[in-house]
């Protein structure tokens, strides 16, 4: 769940500061704001001034201890940020490609030395290593 789905479900909920939230905690009768919420790394805190376990709190608002972690979800749909330019891999491709069309061309009328085979083997690892940057933009 987000920090925010979690505020839904609360009431009297304040905005304390950077990311800071104080709301009515659900699992004891609360006339002031004590429940507190944090976002911190990949987790949601909640701290009940009143003195309720956070399981209470949890359960007065029908979620459960898995339901404070922070859905990773939306950071796979991020786009990987490339070293390379678009150009750079076109680029890249097209040397990397046409060194082994004429490798595998030669290859038909005489058998490859060490060198262009290790050529070939890292031109063709090059053109995997583009694809896979233009599939992880998306
Ligand atoms: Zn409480």
């Amino acid at each position: 769940m987000t920090i925010e789905e979690i505020l839904d479900r609360l009431e009297g909920v304040k905005k304390h500061g950077n990311g800071r939230f104080m709301a009515k905690c659900p699992s004891h009768q609360d006339k002031t704001a004590s429940l507190g919420v944090t976002e911190k790394d990949d987790r949601i805190l909640l701290h009940c001034f009143g003195g309720c376990e956070t399981r209470w709190v949890l359960g007065g608002m029908g979620l459960e201890m898995h339901d404070l972690f922070i859905d990773s979800h939306q950071d796979w749909k991020k786009p990987i940020k490339s070293r390379w330019s678009a150009t750079q891999i076109l680029e890249g491709l097209g040397e990397a490609m046409s060194e082994v069309v004429l490798l595998l061309t030669r290859q038909k009328t005489q058998k490859l030395n060490d060198l262009e085979l290790d050529r070939l083997r890292h031109f063709s690892n090059t053109i995997i290593i583009l694809c896979n940057e233009v599939t992880a933009r998306g």
